[in-house]
């Protein structure tokens, strides 16, 4: 095999080389049954064990309270946005989103076809450099829930701390999830795509105090209904089987880092390191005020156009590779989750430090 690349791809994204390995193993020969992972029955005792063991860990590393469900389901995060409103609005119910990227204004945008919608603040008009502090909005009276994104994959922006408001939090956590402790009790849902922070693309982990379930209309479809997940453990019918199993794997490799309070400061030591490059001259600029900062994705611009594209080339030819930022925004951009390797950081750093000082 020839040596790995580092994968600064935004999602999916890199995995933890022992939990593919061990992925690769046992999609052949589960647990040396003599027979593959991904042929198990969902309902046989050995598959019934890893979907146990991944929610059990997933609770340990969050300290997912009793009162809330873990569920596995699909259809992407994108889901969620529709999803939600679906659950729990209806009938000129009430809720209250903020508008920070991409990801929310199409949560928004699902979000009004079921319910009474305000969109209490917006960065559009600063191209999402930045998420609200406290003081700048305020929650439309009478609100089901306050809606964010915890971190903004395509602009590098994150809530450093969660809203205290008195309304329930409703939360798309896709890109940061598990890099960093929670207070789970905040929050009525918590979702996130498996494929940036957790695992592979095909599952996506909600986190729902369960007295939400019952508010479901009855005419909202049967696979739409949290509470025909909750009811069945995500057994309804078939679920991702093979993520499932890998997300089970990523957990059990985050405990072994020590958890997430441990990944925290790993994951502030390797952002701290790429923005310094940043600050440390004119030739970088950062795409998110520095109060907004993400610790997850580093959105950031070289002088011109044509550098940026000389960058991305230049640090693909060194294994450096997924720089490239979104079509949105442009320029570059270097995702570093949690199974991102610090040595991929340091490789990084050294080839900012140097394409400047080569092109200044
Ligand atoms: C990637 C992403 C999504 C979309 O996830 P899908 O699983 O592709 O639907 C939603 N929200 C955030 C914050 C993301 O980063």
């Amino acid at each position: 095999m020839p040596e790995r690349i580092y994968n600064f791809s935004p999602g999916p994204a890199t995995l933890p080389v022992e939990v593919l390995e061990e992925a690769a193993r046992d999609i052949v020969n589960f647990k040396n049954k003599g027979i593959g992972l991904i042929e198990l029955s969902h309902r046989s005792k050995e598959f019934m064990a890893v979907a146990e063991e991944t929610e059990t860990l997933i609770r340990q590393l969050l300290a997912v309270p009793e009162n809330y469900k873990v569920l596995f389901l699909q259809g992407g995060a994108s889901s969620q946005f529709f999803m939600i409103p679906m659950n729990l609005l209806g009938n000129g119910k009430k809720a209250t989103y903020l508008n920070t990227g991409v990801w929310s204004k199409k949560a928004i945008k699902e979000a009004e076809n079921f319910g009474d919608i305000t969109v209490a603040y917006s960065s559009a008009d600063v191209s999402f450099n930045r998420v609200p502090q406290e003081n700048e909005y305020n929650v439309t009276p009478g609100s089901e829930y306050l809606y964010l994104v915890s971190n903004n994959t395509i602009y590098g922006t994150q809530f450093a701390s969660f809203p205290e408001k008195e309304t329930m939090l409703v939360c798309d956590m896709s890109s940061d999830i598990l890099s960093r402790p929670l207070d789970i009790a905040k929050f009525g849902i918590i979702f996130a795509g498996a494929q940036k922070n957790m695992g592979p693309a095909g599952v996506t982990v909600v986190i729902i105090r369960d007295d939400l379930l019952d508010r479901v209309a009855d005419n909202v479809p049967t696979m739409l209904k949290y509470k025909t997940h909750a009811d069945k453990s995500s057994m309804f019918n078939t679920p991702p089987t093979f993520a499932i199993y890998c997300v089970g794997r990523v957990m059990n490799w985050l405990k072994a880092q020590g958890g997430v309070a441990a990944m925290q400061k790993i994951n502030e030591k390797k952002a701290s390191q790429i923005y310094q490059v940043i600050d440390s001259g004119d030739f970088y600029r950062g795409h998110a005020e520095k109060a907004s900062r993400s610790m997850m994705n580093i959105a950031f611009n070289l002088p011109t156009s044509e550098l940026e594209a000389k960058f991305i080339s230049e640090a693909a030819a060194v294994g450096l590779d997924g720089l490239k930022g979104h079509r949105s925004i442009g320029g570059c951009r270097a995702s570093i989750y949690n199974a991102f390797p610090a040595e991929g950081v340091d490789k990084l750093v050294d080839f900012m430090t140097g394409f400047a000082a080569d092109n200044s």
